[in-house]
């Protein structure tokens, strides 16, 4: 069982680093390349590639991400907020907060680096080779782009559950009911709307009308394990790994690639900064991913369809 952890640096590096322990006498062992050219060779031979999207993604869609200093809604940590507590406390105060997420994902679209990945799907696919994106990102945004192969680990803002029936369903409406219309707004000193439970989004299931709540995975709750497992086939699977945009200490993608490196198929890290496994993996390219992913995704000249 694996259960989304506030991501505490202290838990995470020494979890990392027993699972990351090197081999005896490998002290000296080299750094990952940046060599696009290998990289190229390399993905032009792979069957089943695995894509892990983090948070780096979307933020250059300019999506909010709620990570680090900047993560306040209003006076609270978003992660205060993203809780079953938070949610059974005060439904209508986290009501407001993904409503306002909802909502600023009107304004925002795929990047490059969305587009590269969901091109590359389509293309491979008629080859008969395989790309499946595994993404902690609620937003949505791979499918936006005509990614079909992606398994989101964390939900998504556009579905909702019901929290009496359980029924799970899609929900892009805007606003998502009449009460939230114009509330959300993420200033410090916005008063609470203090809407009542009755007027939050219900459940349209026959008749049901239980109150609804995002489908995404909130802090201290345990991933869906039909989609963990189907995660865990493909990285099983996969004979080469990208990891794009996400700091490798957030589980369970920190545990993902590091597993695919360790059985000896190639890893290729795409981020703006060096993570804690970076030197476990074979590539490395530096720098925004809308930038490094296109070129490294791209038509190879040896693809004839
Ligand atoms: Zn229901």
């Amino acid at each position: 069982m694996i259960v989304r952890q506030l991501p505490c640096r202290g838990f995470i590096n020494s979890h990392l680093r027993a699972h990351l322990k090197r081999p005896q006498g490998s002290q000296d062992m080299a750094r990952p390349s940046s060599d696009l050219a290998a990289f190229r060779e390399i993905f032009s031979k792979a069957k089943n590639i695995a894509i892990v999207t983090g948070a780096g993604v979307s933020a250059e869609s300019g999506v909010p991400t709620f990570r680090g200093a900047g993560g306040y809604w209003r006076k609270w940590q978003a992660q205060k907020l993203a809780t079953p507590e938070a949610f059974s406390r005060n439904p209508s105060l986290v009501w407001e907060f993904y409503h306002y997420r909802r909502e600023v994902m009107l304004t925002k679209n795929p990047n490059p680096a969305h587009l590269a990945i969901a091109e590359c799907e389509e293309r491979l696919g008629k080859q008969g080779r395989t790309v499946t994106v595994i993404t902690q990102n609620i937003d949505e945004l791979h499918r936006c782009a005509g990614s079909q192969n992606i398994l989101e680990m964390h939900g998504s803002l556009f579905k909702t559950r019901c929290m009496s029936c359980g029924h799970e369903a899609d929900n892009s409406k805007s606003p998502i009911c009449a009460a939230l219309e114009g509330k959300g707004a993420p200033d410090p000193d916005t008063g609470d709307a203090q809407i009542p439970v009755q007027q939050l989004p219900r459940c349209e299931h026959k008749g049901c009308h239980g109150l609804l709540r995002p489908a995404v995975v909130w802090f201290g709750e345990t991933l869906d394990s039909d989609i963990l497992s189907r995660a865990e086939k493909v990285l099983d699977s996969c004979d080469l790994c990208l990891v794009v945009g996400t700091s490798s200490v957030v589980y369970p993608a920190a545990m993902f690639a590091p597993q695919v490196a360790a059985r000896g198929v190639p890893v290729a890290e795409f981020n703006m900064e060096n993570t804690p496994a970076t030197m476990r993996f074979q590539f490395h390219f530096h720098g925004p991913c809308g930038t490094t992913l296109p070129p490294a995704l791209a038509r190879h000249e040896t693809e004839h369809t």
